[in-house]
């Protein structure tokens, strides 16, 4: 094709050839629509660059000034048992004890190692960056009388206040918040009870005598073969540290400081004076309201009704698993009830926290070889008196201690550790696995009970308060020696217990009492 600028006569004479403009303009669109693009394009591209490359420098930044920034800490003195643990551990001496309290007393000296955190063995204390919160906690949702729902109570360990004086003084809060919000006895027998209590803990026993005190019938189930199962599998010698110590105990189980033994041997005294039934080898498994409001409680073994539920079935829960081949062999146990039962065996105990320590430090007076076995590289989740009672028995011989050890597979009559990339087979007769428990919680949800988060220092008014603010003062329950003695039948009223008798019917094999 011929350009029209040749032989073009417009452009000789200067004036603008039409011809000439449209061309040009026709290839020139085409060519700026796609400069135009680029450019936008680019500028796209540069702008979103721009835009990282900003939140990068913002995230560093942050993270720089959240490196900078102290962690501090927080203490929920309703869960701190002044255990000392804390202050122990801690290498700078930041921490002391205000009365049973731990308190940060030198926090100029914290060297930010958080040992602290991980010896509290009730997450009493935790550690989190200057100016942000505590890391909240996951708790039932109960109202000021431990009620999950109208009737439905949960006390003791499970609902999230441990020990056994504040389980003792729930018993009884509780028993005495049904009487003042219209519970009276009226129940026909025949597994109509007013009050069923499922677990025969500290709490459930406690609410038991309460029951009897105040005329109301009762059922009060134990999944174990032992009465107050949690604390008669406290190693043998264990001693029960009354505590919280500004807490009187005021619920009718007196709890006082002394050993295990002589703790269960006051209570079976007063069980058996008041002819406290407890149905041992029966487990709960549902709970369901009927159209009346009562409360339908099936069991392994029946259905009961009932117009009040107390759930005091503690935190055991499922005993941890190691999760090794060999672990379903019947030696592997979670508890050690006697270590006379286990006198001149080689025995391996897993487990860096107290029921560990204490299992291990009973065992060195029976057992021929015991081996500590735990996975972290210093015991520091443990109580200071037990630690110190562990470096005793470790000096003199009688527990070999295995820091940063795991369980790589049991035999009949071996184990084998495992330290990094070393393995170690030892002869063995018995295996503890003290690894703690997985809380019931998806079983109590699945009964009605609601679980919330809660700030960290949530915390509970005083047990004792509580019961006081139902019933007026009362005196602390007699311990120690005038323990065995300090319920007087009398107190509880004949014609009240016959009735007791006349609506719980028991099968007498089911009747057991703390052997
Ligand atoms: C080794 C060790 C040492 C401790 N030392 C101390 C101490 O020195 N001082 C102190 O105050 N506290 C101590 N504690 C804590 C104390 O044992 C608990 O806080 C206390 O026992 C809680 O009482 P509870 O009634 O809530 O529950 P528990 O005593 O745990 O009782 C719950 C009962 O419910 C039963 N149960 C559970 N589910 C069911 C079901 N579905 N059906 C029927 N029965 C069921 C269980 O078998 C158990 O017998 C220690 C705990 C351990 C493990
Ligand atoms: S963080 Fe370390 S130094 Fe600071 S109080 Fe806790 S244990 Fe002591
Ligand atoms: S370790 Fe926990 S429970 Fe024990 S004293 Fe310290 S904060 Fe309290």
């Amino acid at each position: 094709m011929e350009s029209p600028v040749l032989g073009d006569k417009s452009a000789e004479s200067g004036a603008p050839n039409p011809a000439l403009l449209l061309y040009w303009t026709a290839a020139m669109v085409p060519l700026l629509v796609f400069g135009g693009l680029l450019g936008f394009a680019i500028v796209c591209v540069l702008i979103s660059a721009g835009i990282t490359g900003l939140k990068k420098r913002m995230q560093a930044k942050r993270l720089s000034n959240a490196k900078r920034k102290l962690l501090i800490h927080s203490i929920n003195d309703d869960r701190c048992t002044g255990c000392e643990a804390c202050i122990t551990v801690c290498p700078t001496d930041v921490l002391e004890l205000d009365g049973t309290k731990s308190r940060v007393a030198r926090m100029s000296d914290c060297i930010q190692c958080e040992q602290c955190v991980s010896a509290c063995p009730t997450t009493a204390l935790v550690m989190h960056y200057e100016g942000t919160k505590a890391p909240p906690i996951r708790m039932p949702q109960l109202d000021d009388y431990y009620q999950a729902s109208p009737g439905l109570y949960l006390i003791g360990e499970a609902a999230g206040k441990p020990l056994v004086k504040n389980a003792s003084n729930l018993g009884r809060v509780v028993v005495e918040h049904m009487l003042k919000t219209g519970l009276r006895a009226n129940s026909s027998g025949n597994g109509q009870v007013d009050v069923l209590i499922v677990g025969s803990g500290p709490g459930g026993l406690s609410a038991a005598l309460s029951c009897v005190q105040r005329g109301l019938s009762y059922a009060l189930i134990e999944k174990d073969e032992l009465v107050a199962a949690t604390i008669a599998r406290w190693p043998k010698g264990k001693e029960c540290m009354a505590e919280p110590y500004d807490v009187k105990c005021v619920g009718l189980l007196p709890v006082f400081d002394s050993g295990k033994d002589e703790l269960l041997a006051a209570w079976r005294t007063i069980l058996d004076k008041q002819r406290i039934h407890v149905s041992t080898r029966e487990t709960v498994e549902d709970v369901q309201r009927d159209t009346r409001g009562w409360f339908n409680v099936k069991t392994n073994k029946q259905v009961y009704s009932a117009q009040r539920v107390i759930m005091a079935i503690g935190t055991r829960g499922k005993p941890r698993k190691l999760g090794v081949g060999g672990e379903h062999l019947a030696k592997v146990t979670s508890l050690l009830t006697d270590a006379a039962d286990h006198r001149g065996q080689r025995v391996l105990v897993v487990g860096g926290g107290d029921s560990a320590v204490e299992a291990a430090i009973a065992l060195s007076e029976t057992a021929q070889r015991v081996t500590l076995s735990y996975r972290g590289k210093q015991l520091s989740r443990c109580k200071a008196k037990n630690r110190q009672k562990l470096d005793e028995v470790v000096k003199a011989g009688r527990v070999v201690l295995r820091y940063a050890t795991n369980v790589a597979e049991i035999k009949a009559d071996t184990v084998t550790l495992k330290a990094g990339e070393q393995y170690e087979t030892i002869a063995n007769d018995h295996v503890f696995v003290c690894i703690g428990g997985d809380a019931p919680v998806k079983w109590l949800e699945s009964v009605g009970v609601k679980f919330i988060e809660q700030p960290h220092m949530f915390s509970r008014p005083p047990t004792d308060k509580l019961v006081e603010k139902l019933i007026g003062p009362v005196a602390a329950t007699a311990g120690g020696n005038d323990a065995a003695v300090m319920i007087d039948p009398a107190d509880f009223g004949a014609s009240e217990l016959e009735e007791q008798r006349t609506v719980i019917r028991f099968p007498v094999e089911k009747v057991r009492r703390i052997a």
